[in-house]
């Protein structure tokens, strides 16, 4: 026995084969585009995942596609290049070693120094920062782990600041004030990404300013109370005819008692309350807009620290909810708080920390999008890269069309440091990518370096070619641009994938991919979000662990259409994986195709594996069962590669579903066992050699999507070649398609079913061989018939067939049709008739005292006025099936009574 046959004598155990073979590939080299020089190159970056990151069920379904996209090409020829790597994921990372820098040490970042902390998350990363890498290994991804990239590696640093300082002397970069997300808590601006509407129970609160010499009091509603100390005008809408006589006139602002203009302005709703809006420049985006318009005057009452500033008046020092109840306490007590009414409605928090965003106008740095965002915009219009569904590229062209600049510096310590000097003695300002030593304009030795860094998307952005060695002239950048495919969640759409194509056209003059993949999302199976906070979060390695990695693979790339999210069905207890009934069906589908496997090579004892003769089909082949697998075999070739090349996951695994498991396992191994126990040698030799061609087939077909079984089972089957990974994708020849099998088998297997319903209802015992008597009226229903015996008689357990148009119906049989074929099994001496006729006689009883009980009931008006509809019907139902079964019964009873 050789070590192969060894592994197969044992049940599937996905555990040992994932191991071994992924081991092998990787020492190979297959997962290297060196591996096949003369290919066409293709080639995917990943989405580098956070260095801090642990795979999560939305990382478990990017990357199955992922692998199977590059295994698909790789088998297909190409020179392929799957190219991995992480983010530095700046404020992720730098909080999460500053907790435990706390939590071990109570010290905060500022106890520590830069230098230090920097130190410190350095040596995070070393030793934690591959986690996620090697998770994705577990899963089966074949990328090239030799070319690896950090967002933060030597080289790819230098491409960052290149990329600045390119983008700064285009006229590109200023430093500016705006309004941006301010998170207190953290002490830096964070982009919109980062924010998470929260859905919060809170109240509008409706305040009276009193207006000024003789203009109307204004009542305006506001979520945010605190902010009315900042208010520095009113607005109403221009054509709202309550107001045309207010407008250009003042109010009091209360407790600060600051007179504010009532301005005209199109951004106040007529239809909300009294029409009129307060504007708090400082403190809203849509009133800064505002406020620019009239030349409000901006007054930051809330800090950066969350608590309230000295232009707060008496309220200065407190923390901005202390001064909420404080001013609706004072207003109250002035008569001014008209009303409190309950309101819901989102609030804005920092997803990593929880706290509530200030929208602050600050001083910071931008990158102006509009040259960039034309720069690309014809790129979209015109479809130089596809998106799948194109919809997404629709979106990205709205986008882009009202883009607004970025906010691209960060008060943070971890990241790439921007690249910006002012000169003490001069203020010159010094923008470069290497750290200059002197004034360029008065020689002097004291340079400050702007403290802040880069946010992490302004460097995601040259992933595809800064991985590559970008801004050198490599030979990867050569070879590998531009990349095919970019397989992304949508929530990033525009923050990132937007800016690589910015980024590539500005640097490169070229698209950065050809096709933009966005794939569904994975939720809970009630459609919720799935999340390690909520609960309701599945690791994919336990997954992994109780299923395998090709059933986990299976199971998500089975659900993945072309938009709908995956509602992943498994029970789910305080993020604690209960089961997964499909995970558990794909693991029977694994199962099923590994005793597939183990029962032909035990027909095939006598075989040498090497023999060329099991990898070629036999000449004349006219049997319908090889015929029919045959086409069959070549039309799931057909469909699978039309799925793969169409990004349908969900149909190619569907396909080969369907294929292994009803046609070749359910069907076709069972109509070889006729001619493999046959004493006909020959016939022997060529379903031997059928069955593992075709088998050998479809174990190219799934390995795309289950690596590692069809890798084990192939290397145990008659192949040529070294791997499965590296084998030839299969084609589809049409000369084997065969409509005419096809139509035949279909109903073949109808008569069969009928044989084996009859057997059921009748209660024959599985291992008794019955007569059955077929009558029918076309030539060729029997000549189909009469070809296929020898399956008829192995299939539905048959010891002797009649066939023929002028047979009689015999005595005590069950019968059935199928199509213009009767079918009737005799049943005296095959059951006990006594014994079966008691039985059905007791169930017929049994049946129709539940059906009068249910037919009283349905008759009750109260019963049918007062329950629920649906239980009505579900009632109605009930009846229904239990009046079709009865008379199933009694008609088998008719039978016996004969
Ligand atoms: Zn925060
Ligand atoms: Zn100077």
């Amino acid at each position: 026995m050789s070590d192969q046959e060894e592994i197969l004598a044992k049940p599937y155990d996905p555990e040992t084969i994932e191991k071994t073979w992924y081991d092998f590939w990787h020492k190979k080299g297959y997962f290297r585009p060196e591996f096949r020089p003369d290919g066409t190159p293709y080639t995917i970056t990943i989405p580098p995942p956070n260095v801090t990151g642990e795979l999560h069920m939305g990382h478990a379904l990017q990357h199955a596609i992922h692998d199977s996209v590059i295994r698909f090409k790789r088998m297909q020829g190409f020179r392929t290049l799957c190219l991995p790597g992480t983010d530095h994921a700046g404020i992720g990372t730098q909080m999460k070693v500053e907790q435990q820098i706390w939590e071990t040490e109570k010290k905060t970042r500022h106890d520590i120094g830069r230098t230090e902390l920097l130190k410190r998350i350095w040596a995070w990363k070393e030793k934690y920062g591959s986690t996620i890498l090697q998770q994705l290994r577990d899963l089966g991804c074949s990328y090239d782990w030799s070319r690896e990239r950090f967002t933060m590696d030597e080289g790819y640093a230098r491409a960052v600041l290149e990329t600045f300082v390119r983008f700064y002397e285009k006229g590109w970069i200023y430093r500016g004030k705006r309004m941006v997300n301010w998170c207190p808590q953290c002490g830096t601006v964070i982009s919109d990404l980062e924010v998470e509407e929260k859905e919060i129970q809170s109240h509008l609160w409706h305040i009276r300013y009193p207006g000024v010499d003789g203009a109307p009091d204004v009542v305006v509603a506001t979520t945010r109370p605190e902010t009315m100390l900042g208010d520095t005008g009113v607005a109403v809408h221009p054509t709202d005819a309550r107001w045309q006589d207010a407008i250009g006139k003042q109010v009091m602002l209360p407790l600060m008692n600051r007179a504010i203009p009532i301005v005209a302005d199109e951004y106040a709703d007529p239809e909300m309350g009294s029409g009129a809006v307060k504007v708090t420049p400082a403190h809203d985006p849509n009133d800064n807009e505002v406020g620019k318009r009239h030349n409000l005057a901006e007054i930051l009452v809330i800090g950066l620290d969350g608590t309230m500033t000295e232009d707060a008046g008496a309220y200065a020092g407190q923390d901005r909810y202390v001064c909420r109840k404080g001013v609706v306490a004072a207003l109250e007590e002035l008569g001014l708080l008209v009303k409190i009414d309950d309101h819901n409605h989102a609030v804005p928090h920092h997803d990593r920390c929880g706290t509530v965003i200030e929208p602050l106008p600050m001083e910071q740095w931008f990158v102006s999008m509009r040259d960039l965002a034309d720069l690309i915009l014809p790129v979209l219009r015109e479809k130089q890269i596809e998106y799948v569904p194109d919809r997404f590229r629709e979106y990205s062209i709205d986008w882009l069309e009202n883009i607004r600049d970025w906010c691209i510096s960060r008060q943070l310590w971890w990241g790439h440091r921007i690249p910006v000097w002012t000169c003490e003695d001069c203020n010159e300002v010094i923008v470069s990518v290497d750290s200059p030593e002197v004034c360029t304009a008065c020689g002097s030795q004291k340079l400050i370096q702007d403290p802040d860094v880069l946010d992490t998307w302004f460097s995601s952005a040259l992933w595809p070619f800064a991985t590559m060695g970008w801004p050198d002239e490599t030979e990867d950048l050569k070879a590998h641009r531009p990349t095919d495919l970019m397989i992304t969640g949508r929530d990033i759409l525009y923050l990132w994938v937007i800016r690589m194509i910015m980024t590539a056209e500005e640097f490169l003059g070229e698209i950065p991919f050809k096709t933009v993949l966005v794939h569904p999302t994975v939720q809970t199976r009630d459609g919720k979000r799935m999340s390690k906070s909520l609960g309701t979060g599945i690791d994919p390695r336990e997954l992994i662990a109780r299923y395998g990695a090709d059933a986990t693979r299976l199971s998500l790339l089975y659900q993945c259409g072309s938009s709908q999210d995956i509602r992943f069905d498994a029970e789910v207890k305080d993020n604690k994986l209960e089961e997964s009934p499909i995970a558990e069906m794909c693991r029977n589908f694994c199962n099923k195709i590994w005793n597939a496997a183990r029962f032909v090579q035990m027909n095939m004892d006598e075989r040498d594996i090497q023999d060329p003769a099991l990898r070629t089909l036999p000449e004349g082949i006219s049997d319908l069962a090889d015929r029919w697998i045959l086409s069959l075999y070549n039309r799931t070739v057909k469909q699978v590669t039309h799925s793969l090349e169409t990004y349908r996951f969900d149909e190619a695994a569907r396909g080969l579903y369907e294929f292994v498991w009803s046609a070749y396992c359910d069907w076709y191994v069972e109509m070889a066992k006729v001619r493999l126990n046959g004493d006909d040698a020959k016939a022997r030799e060529q379903v031997q050699s059928i069955l593992c061609v075709v088998f050998e087939g479809t174990l190219r077909l799934m390995h795309p999507i289950a690596p590692f079984i069809s890798e084990a089972l192939w290397q145990t089957f008659p192949h040529e070649g070294e791997a499965l990974i590296i084998a030839s994708w299969p084609e589809s020849n049409e000369a084997w398609l065969d409509e005419a099998a096809e139509r035949e088998m279909a109903q073949l297997q109808e008569v069969v079913g009928a044989v084996r319903n009859i057997r059921g209802t009748m209660r024959i015992p599985p291992g008794k061989r019955v007569d059955v008597v077929f009558k029918t009226v076309s030539e060729d229903a029997t000549a189909i018939l009469l070809a296929a015996q020898n399956y008829m008689k192995e299939l539905g357990r048959i010891e002797n067939m009649t066939i023929g148009a002028d047979v009689e119906r015999p005595s005590q049989s069950a019968s059935a049709v199928v199509g213009d074929i009767e079918i009737f099994v005799p049943l005296a001496g095959v059951i006990d008739l006594d014994v079966e006729r008691q039985r059905l006689e007791k169930e017929i009883v049994g049946l129709e005292k539940a059906l009068g009980g249910l037919e009283k009931k349905l008759g009750n008006e109260a019963f049918k006025k007062n329950a629920p509809a649906n239980v009505v019907e579900a009632e109605r139902a009930r009846q229904a099936e239990y009046q079709t079964t009865l008379a199933k019964l009694q008609g088998n009873l008719a039978v016996l009574a004969e």
